[in-house]
């Protein structure tokens, strides 16, 4: 069932490199909106100027487009709430901090860092509740001026009310949680600028959102938010207060909560490795929703049709790597040739990559593509696979050399050349056939007669099929390779 009037909103704070758990929290939202053919609305938290930078407010824009978000409302597209960053929404937060000063729901609190942590220590020692204690809460205008007078600065601290605040989450069912465990909190700092409590709930009431779905870090901030939507909705400034939806912890090693730091959690590590963004993606929507009991690969398009955030479950998800690449695998398979060849030419072609860019062969790289799409898991692997076509003679992994070329090599390399050089080219068949009579006049198997013309060929024990690749790498370079490798044998 559509509902076009969702709209929910995807807001980063520009600190740093995006990590997955962004990413997850993204995808649920756009696939929400999507499915129910709402708004997505992208708003950038920029109001923490100390650690925000525009370098990652470009690498989120970059890292949205990559993975293929489209956003309806947000930066570089506007729309009818703009500006979608917050930096450029001061004025705005400055009207409603004086609205809800005026209005008494927010009160100016003198209380220096020091006395706040003294009162804390005594609470806590005293066995009470240790967040605020209300010490400004009702303060007469003498005992103003006479704080302003000491030269004392204050913040903005907002009044929750005494009573206990109850809510349904979308993923986690009825919450209740009791006022001793919200105390009155701060929305402005001492030098004017407004705090991440103020901000995000006013622009979720300016920007008419209805569903918050957002990381359970940040659970503990909803009953805040709704006092402040209540105080919001009586100024005049919000219409409705938001469903709120908190999507489950995403556990790393060692089932520890997978943290920002953790470098699988980085996003970029994905995009070099060669992740295509829709396996990505795919294994993301995984944590913490599921699309049937039998079927863990899907397109971004079934995940659409599918995903309703009533189906979220509220346990922790854990992140598993292997199942990440099995799963980027099989979207590899599911390109067309041509697709995949495309898809890979930017990690053949890498300066880093070993070969002379004069030296990229697009016919045989074009050959062998068939060869290597069923059989790689992330795309950055193509060059290990691949690279004995490019590579003006193989370089030998030394395990690779010492396993194969194993008992008497350089005899058996020396028939299966003789055979080799009569073989029909253009069949890997014929080719095969070489291999396997020259093992057999050795007393060895096919497995074992390969082992050596392989590693002599592409310089390792394992990758594509040995015969195909052979025909694509041609006659003579290959003749010369068992050439090469007779000699350094014999050496
Ligand atoms: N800017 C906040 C963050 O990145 C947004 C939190 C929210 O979704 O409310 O954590
Ligand atoms: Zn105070």
């Amino acid at each position: 069932m559509a509902n076009a009037n969702i709209r929910v909103r995807f807001c980063p704070s520009p600190t740093g490199n995006p990590h997955v758990g962004l990413v997850r929290t993204a995808l649920f939202n756009w696939a929400f909106a999507r499915h129910n053919e709402g708004t997505f609305v992208f708003r950038i938290e920029d109001t923490d100027a100390a650690r925000d930078s525009e370098e990652s407010y470009q690498q989120l824009l970059d890292s949205m487009r990559w993975l293929g978000f489209t956003w309806d409302e947000g930066p570089e597209i506007g729309g009818p709430h703009a500006p979608y960053r917050q930096s450029q929404r001061m004025d705005i937060y400055k009207d409603v901090a004086d609205k809800l000063l005026a209005g008494g729901y927010a009160y100016p609190c003198y209380c220096t860092a020091e006395e706040l942590d003294e009162r804390r220590e005594a609470a806590r020692a005293a066995g009470r509740a240790s967040g605020y204690d209300g010490h400004c809460r009702d303060l007469t205008d003498e005992q103003k001026q006479a704080y302003e007078a000491e030269g004392r600065s204050h913040i903005v601290r907002f009044r929750m009310p005494d009573e206990a605040t109850t809510f349904t989450d979308l993923v986690r069912g009825e919450i209740t949680v009791q006022p001793e465990n919200v105390t009155d909190y701060g929305i402005v700092r001492a030098n004017g600028a407004p705090l991440y409590t103020l901000v995000n709930p006013v622009d979720d009431a300016l920007m008419e959102i209805t569903h918050v779905l957002r990381g359970e870090d940040l659970l503990s901030s909803t009953p805040r938010q709704i006092a402040l939507y209540k105080a919001l909705i009586e100024l005049g400034v919000a219409k409705e207060i938001p469903q709120f939806g908190h999507l489950p912890y995403v556990m790393g090693e060692g089932n520890k909560k997978l943290s920002k730091r953790d470098p699988q959690a980085s996003l970029n590590l994905y995009r070099e490795r060669g992740f295509l963004p829709e396996g990505l993606l795919n294994y993301l929507s995984l944590l913490g929703w599921s699309f049937s009991a039998d079927q863990d690969v899907f397109s971004i398009e079934d995940m659409v049709a599918k995903f309703d955030i009533a189906d979220v479950n509220a346990n922790p998800a854990r992140f598993d790597l292997k199942k990440a690449e099995s799963i980027n695998g099989d979207h590899i398979r599911m390109l067309d040739v041509k697709a995949f060849t495309e898809a890979c030419e930017p990690w053949l072609r890498a300066p880093h990559a070993d070969w002379a860019p004069e030296d990229f062969d697009r016919a045989a790289w074009e050959a062998i593509a068939p060869h290597a799409q069923t059989r790689i898991t992330v795309l950055s692997d193509i060059t290990a696979n691949v690279d004995f076509l490019f590579l003006p003679e193989p370089v030998f992994d030394q395990p690779s050399w010492d396993k194969a070329m194993k008992g008497e090599p350089a005899a058996l390399l020396t028939t299966a050349r003789e055979k080799l050089v009569d073989a029909d080219w253009s069949d890997p068949e014929s080719l095969k056939n070489a291999v396997l009579t020259a093992g057999e006049a050795h007393g060895l198997k096919l497995g074992k007669a390969q082992a050596p013309v392989r590693v002599a060929v592409t310089g390792r024990t394992v990758g594509l099929p040995l015969f195909e690749s052979l025909e694509i790498l041609g006659k003579e370079r290959t003749l010369t390779r068992i050439d090469a490798a007779l000699a350094k044998l014999a050496a």
